[in-house]
């Protein structure tokens, strides 16, 4: 997504882009739910991309229920949601198919000259490289190989589920609704996406949840050992969970939650998992070589911030360049207010998760 939004925010502004992606699959089939931040809408009508209300779900309510599934609070709220494929699929058709490489690993970035290395043996050369890989950069570990991921103690249970799979019960408890249940050292939330297809029509959007749940005793190497036995550090895909590992959480899930969150997840046809984790650069620059979104900084989920933050990291990178002459200057600039944004929201992240799971740090 950082990519994306780099690479079409710089094109528009007539810079020779290309974009490397070690995927040849279909990142489109992948992904759950996402605040629609401002930022995120920004990015789409600017560009004339789409526009945001043809992408986006909407609820006015913020509720919390209580164990029993009464409604314990509710306030009034604005919130606007989408899906990580529904916004992957508007920007991947916004950038030229010509420009856009699969099956394209890196494999090594010097910073000093701009030269690219991949998987395949090839190398190229550019002005500026902007690496936009993930909380698992390559380019991180090679920039700033001190810079790891630490791990907060919990993880993130997550589903999307298809509305016409669901009960009324369900469908009714969520709908226009920001729905939260906060348990012991747990906290589970719920919110319409569009659906697969990208409609936002009532019957065809999907239900979204992400339950924070600490590991219960668990060893985290058992929950991320996926099916084919790899030892995932950060996730493991939907579909690919072991057995016992789905078991004891669904039955978890039966054990502690409000009924109709518990029926939401029974419900679930393919859960997934996310490690929860804090990952803070010390800069975004060397030389010619920069990281953007999750390369740089990951703030936990509660900030709702990622996909927006890929967004601001890229559409500043562009404002800098245009305003600065030089690129030395562009990146010094947009290092120093991005670098100090990123820490914010790490920051932020870790309040707001600690606080919401009474994890006490
Ligand atoms: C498949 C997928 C599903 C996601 N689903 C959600 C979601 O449902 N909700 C949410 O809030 N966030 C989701 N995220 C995370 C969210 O997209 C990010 O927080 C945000 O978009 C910023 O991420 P990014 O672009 O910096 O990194 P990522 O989104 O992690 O993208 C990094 C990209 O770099 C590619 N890459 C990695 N290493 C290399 C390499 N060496 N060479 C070439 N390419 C490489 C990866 O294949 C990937 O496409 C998802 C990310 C992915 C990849």
């Amino acid at each position: 997504m950082g990519g994306l939004f780099t690479g079409i925010a710089l094109n528009r502004a007539g810079h020779d882009v290309t974009i490397a992606e070690q995927s040849t699959g279909d990142l489109r089939s992948r992904g759950g739910g996402i605040v629609a931040q401002q930022s995120i809408r920004q990015f789409l009508s600017r560009h004339d991309i789409v526009d945001p209300t043809k992408i986006t779900t909407r609820a006015s309510e913020r509720r919390f229920l209580t164990a029993n599934g009464a409604v314990r609070t509710s306030t009034a709220d604005s919130m606007v949601f989408t899906s990580w494929d529904a916004v992957y699929r508007q920007l991947r058709a916004a950038f030229p198919d010509d420009q856009y490489h699969t099956g394209r690993t890196v494999t090594r970035i010097r910073a000093t000259d701009g030269t690219v290395r991949f998987a395949d043996g090839d190398q190229t050369t550019a002005e500026l490289v902007v690496a936009a890989d993930g909380g698992q950069s390559t380019a991180r570990k090679q920039l700033f190989p001190d810079t790891e991921p630490v791990f907060a103690d919990y993880v993130a249970w997550r589903g999307v589920v298809p509305e016409a799979a669901l009960s009324d019960t369900v469908v009714d408890a969520f709908d226009g609704r920001f729905t939260f249940y906060q348990g012991e050292q747990m906290l589970i939330l719920a919110y319409f996406i569009p659906g697969a297809d990208g409609s936002t029509a009532p019957g065809g959007r999907r239900l979204n949840w992400v339950w924070y749940d600490t590991l219960t005793g668990r060893e985290r190497e058992t929950i991320f050992t996926d099916t084919t036995g790899t030892k995932n550090q950060l996730s493991v895909s939907p579909g690919q969970l072991q057995a016992p590992v789905e078991t004891r959480q669904r039955e978890r899930a039966t054990e502690t939650l409000p009924p109709v969150f518990a029926d939401l997840v029974a419900a679930t046809a393919r859960p997934f998992v996310q490690a929860i984790y804090d990952l803070q650069s010390p800069q975004m620059t060397v030389d010619r070589a920069c990281l953007l979104g999750d390369a740089a900084f990951v703030a936990r989920p509660h900030t709702a911030a990622g996909t927006a933050k890929a967004a601001s990291d890229a559409v500043e990178l562009k404002a800098a360049l245009d305003r600065h002459s030089s690129l030395g200057g562009a990146l010094a600039s947009w290092d120093e207010a991005r670098t100090n944004y990123g820490g914010r929201l790490v920051a932020q992240g870790k309040r707001m998760g600690d606080e919401r799971l009474s994890l006490g740090s």
